[in-house]
């Protein structure tokens, strides 16, 4: 019997599916994208059953779930209940990335273990408290045990946001050390960019966030400013940075690292339909880019 098309059905709690989303899709050997709009956890079942009753057991890795969209909280919802919709081996693969903060995250960590090893170092996270923020400092806290944990620095605009994060992210890693910081500028003694070994800029699209006073910092070995839309997030990298040096300081920006992020989330998507049991979210993703 011939293999199924590859059939990814793209839910989004948005009105409507990215575009991007799809053509990465596409781009990864994806043959049919269906997209589901302002979808709730309410209407996930017809969609999860609809798929899982379509095909035989041994034809479902043919087809998978992606699920995109702008609201990252909504876009969890509907990845939580969608697993509970799957009825023992009816089942299909699944994959989260709204906003393509998991995809981002992974890549930015990848990037970081290239250069340094995380073990003991004090890693700073301005806009921390958003999608892509939250996820790096859960992977870099992954990346290490209780004894060699790394201090991560959660900046907000709000030092209760910051607080509510690592309350948060402790809650999931116990082991790991996240301090809480209001974003404030370097040359305060308490600042958390003074004594950085990593600092990485996660904040808004077209916020800047830090200014010039990074390349005065001896301590610093690697910077990196996910945002590509001017000004830049930190004064003096640019988008396309990509392993630029700059006073023995290893700069990246939004262009360098989402080279990377590009190939992680197509490595992804192949691999959902190589079985129907996948699900993948942040930890699952940066699994997969270490094997790339
Ligand atoms: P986000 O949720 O839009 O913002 C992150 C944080 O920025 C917010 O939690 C907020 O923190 C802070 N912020 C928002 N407005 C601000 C303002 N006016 N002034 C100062 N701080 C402000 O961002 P995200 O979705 O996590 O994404 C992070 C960055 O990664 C973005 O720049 C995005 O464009 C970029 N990105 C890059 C790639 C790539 O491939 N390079 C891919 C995806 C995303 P507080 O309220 O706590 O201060």
């Amino acid at each position: 019997m011939a293999v199924k098309p590859k059939t990814m059905l793209h839910v989004s709690p948005d009105p409507q599916p990215s575009v991007f989303d799809s053509i990465v899709a596409v781009d990864a050997g994806v043959e049919h994208v269906l997209q589901y709009a302002n979808v709730t956890p309410q209407q996930i079942q017809d969609i999860v059953h609809g798929a899982i009753f379509t095909r035989g057991v041994d034809d479902l890795k043919s087809t998978a779930l992606f699920i995109g969209g702008n609201d990252v909280d909504a876009a969890g919802a509907l990845f939580d209940e969608a697993k509970k919709c799957f009825l023992g081996s009816l089942r299909v693969s699944l994959m989260a990335d709204p906003n393509g903060c998991n995809t981002t995250a992974a890549a930015t960590v990848r990037t970081l273990v290239k250069h340094i090893d995380l073990a003991g170092k004090n890693v700073t996270i301005l806009g921390a408290t958003g999608p892509v923020g939250t996820r790096i400092a859960r992977l870099i806290a992954r990346s290490s045990t209780s004894e060699d944990s790394p201090q991560i620095n959660l900046c907000s605009r709000d030092f209760a946001k910051a607080k509510k994060a690592c309350d948060g992210l402790s809650k999931m890693i116990p082991h790991g050390k996240f301090i809480p910081y209001q974003q404030g500028r370097c040359g305060n003694s308490d600042s958390p960019t003074c004594n950085a070994d990593i600092i990485i800029s996660a904040g808004a699209a077209g916020i800047q966030l830090m200014d010039s006073d990074w390349q005065k910092l001896e301590k610093l070995q690697v910077v990196i400013d996910l945002n590509a839309v001017p000004p830049a997030g930190i004064l003096g990298i640019h988008p396309t940075d990509d392993s630029k040096i700059f006073d023995g300081k290893v700069c990246y920006g939004a262009v360098g690292i989402g080279n990377l992020k590009m190939k992680i989330h197509r490595h992804a998507v192949v691999r959902l339909f190589q079985t129907n049991e996948s699900a993948f979210e942040a930890e699952e993703i940066f699994a997969i880019s270490e094997n790339i």
